[in-house]
């Protein structure tokens, strides 16, 4: 019997061998009243003098009672909480275990740090707003897995002891014991055997996948993180699109009791970082970039002038609230963080222009600007994908998001290849179909992918992509990131070789289930969903997990430990 079922309970009936635990206890002399928690709910139990039970107990003991169920008199009825009006007169108490002193209080709104949490994760889960995330988690995976079957596509799982699948982040090594100096790679994603699955023929295939990136944690990332994987055969961008908005609407109805409409809008890359300055977009904000490179077309303001002659662009967001100095200054000093030369801004106030560039603005600029109207103008000047991120920051700081609470939106022709400390590297991965094939060979910078993005408030959700079923276009991919012919045969000659039987048109998509139900539950850390996260530092505290081992272990596996640092 549980705590929740006893809410059908009659006055006067008998409540037998109900378990839980203490959660808190209050004596009023006579009388001592102790809520008891389980799983499914909570009661107020009455015990009269007899036994002492408030000596006797303290909080999370684990203990059985019988007794009698009781409904409260009216004036002693607290409408706030379930089972409110109900109490169970203790007749007989059973303390099955004792509990130590607790690190921290089991309380709904603890303010404990995370390390502490971490550390005594099994105490932390009791508490009912980690229970609901956990819960809300495992429905996700329940009502995926019931669209999976309606929808017919195969659950398949795949290996995680394997050679490297590149997706933008270093590998977990794992040394091999049998195979002296050499590893296995923990799967970044299970990219290449999903693809060889479509290769042996099977015509769909999901998997809820562990995931394993090292890379620096941020409050959306974690070493260690669950996907839903997929991929179809002879498929193409918009079947998949649509398979996925058919499985999200699915599991926001089954498992969030939450409609959302279908299908949902798509914008290009360009477009994206045209008017958000991201490719990942809160399309909440309904407030988008404007380019004001115009206004400034003659201008004498030296390092504008500059920017325009050299192809920049200066591009703005106005807002209707005239802003304080110190959230100017506050805003200035956020985006001189992310690397930013500083806040270009005007204050328009009864028709009048204010700000540290109106006296060497012309009339006419000044007319210009003046048109915006009452409020703020902050700016931008520069290159437009090295200003890009200043905007986005800037537009997600000064502008509320609408009410809607779920704001989904494809993003699609991604650049293949973005550069990154002057080295190519995929947008997606490497196994991505360009868009066009004469482009991308004459000039892969600038060609297309037949990548899309899932993005829902903000956040990536999850990214996809037509892959390359031709072996000599995979081939040309991995030369034009710059890969030498014998890396590629060493790292990726098995998949070419697959790749080369007959392969079909396939494509797929993986959507992020740890982001999904954060933001479904909007919990500020996918830490928050996930039952035991690593910290910041990859570190997880109620292990001790990494840890060092013994030299004799060391040995047994072939390796020796060197400190850089001596
Ligand atoms: N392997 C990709 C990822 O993990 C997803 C995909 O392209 O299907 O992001």
């Amino acid at each position: 019997m549980n705590i929740n079922e006893i809410a059908n309970f009659k006055d006067g009936d008998q409540v037998k061998n109900l378990t839980g635990w203490v959660s808190s206890i209050r004596d009023h002399g006579g009388l001592t009243f102790v809520d008891l928690r389980d799983f499914s709910a909570s009661i107020q139990l009455v015990f009269d003098k007899r036994g002492d039970v408030n000596t006797k107990l303290k909080n999370e003991y684990y203990i059985a009672i019988d007794g009698v169920f009781k409904k409260r008199d009216d004036e002693l009825v607290n409408n706030k909480v379930f089972l409110g009006d109900s109490e169970i007169e203790v007749l007989q108490l059973d303390v099955i275990n004792e509990s130590k002193t607790l690190p921290f209080q089991i309380d709904d709104d603890l303010e404990t740090d995370e390390n502490i949490r971490l550390k005594y994760r099994y105490l932390d889960l009791r508490r009912e707003p980690m229970k609901i995330n956990i819960m809300t988690r495992s429905k996700t995976f329940k009502s995926i897995r019931t669209i999976m079957n309606e929808l017919n596509i195969n659950e398949i799982d795949t290996p995680t002891l394997i050679k490297s699948t590149p997706e933008g982040a270093k590998d977990f090594l794992v040394p091999s014991r049998k195979s002296p100096g050499n590893f296995y790679a923990l799967p970044q994603s299970p990219q290449m055997y999903k693809q060889l699955f479509m290769m042996a023929g099977f015509p769909n295939y999901y998997q809820i996948a562990k995931c394993y990136r090292d890379e620096d944690s941020r409050k959306d990332r974690q070493p260690e993180f669950t996907q839903l994987d997929l991929e179809f055969s002879d498929s193409d961008p918009s079947l998949v699109k649509s398979n996925i908005e058919k499985i999200i609407k699915f599991v926001f109805s089954d498992a969030y009791d939450c409609k959302i409409s279908t299908p949902f809008n798509s914008i290009t890359y360009d477009e994206a970082i045209n008017l958000y300055g991201t490719d990942k977009p809160d399309m909440r904000i309904k407030q988008t970039l404007r380019d004001i490179s115009e206004v400034f077309r003659s201008t004498e303001v030296n390092f504008l002038k500059d920017i325009l002659d050299n192809d920049g662009l200066v591009k703005a967001l106005h807002t209707d609230e005239i802003l304080s100095r110190k959230q100017i200054d506050t805003l200035d000093n956020e985006i001189k963080e992310l690397g930013s030369n500083g806040l270009g801004w005007f204050k328009i106030e009864k028709n009048t222009l204010s700000g540290p560039l109106t006296k060497i603005l012309n009339d006419e600029e000044a007319e210009n600007i003046l048109k915006f109207g009452t409020g703020t103008v902050l700016f931008q000047a520069g290159e437009l994908n090295s200003i890009a991120k200043y905007l986005d920051h800037i537009r997600r700081s000064i502008f509320e998001p609408s009410s809607e609470a779920y704001s989904f939106v494809w993003i699609e022709d991604f650049p293949y290849f973005e550069q990154e400390d002057g080295n190519l590297q995929p947008s997606h991965h490497p196994f991505t179909s360009p868009k066009d094939d004469q482009i991308f060979k004459d000039d892969p910078i600038n060609a297309k992918a037949l990548h899309y993005d899932l993005v829902l408030n903000g956040v990536e959700l999850g990214s996809g992509s037509q892959r390359i079923n031709n072996p000599s276009m995979q081939k040309l991919v991995l030369e034009k990131w710059g890969l030498s012919d014998i890396e590629i045969e060493s790292r990726f000659g098995w998949f070419i070789e697959a790749l080369s039987y007959g392969t079909p048109v396939h494509a797929g998509f993986a959507v992020g289930i740890d982001r999904l139900v954060a933001e479904v539950l909007n919990q500020p850390s996918i830490r928050d969903v996930i039952p035991f996260p690593k910290t910041q530092s990859g570190l997880d505290p109620l292990t001790n997990a990494p840890a060092s081992i013994e030299q004799q272990l060391l040995e047994e596996y072939n390796l020796k430990y060197i400190n850089k640092d001596e």
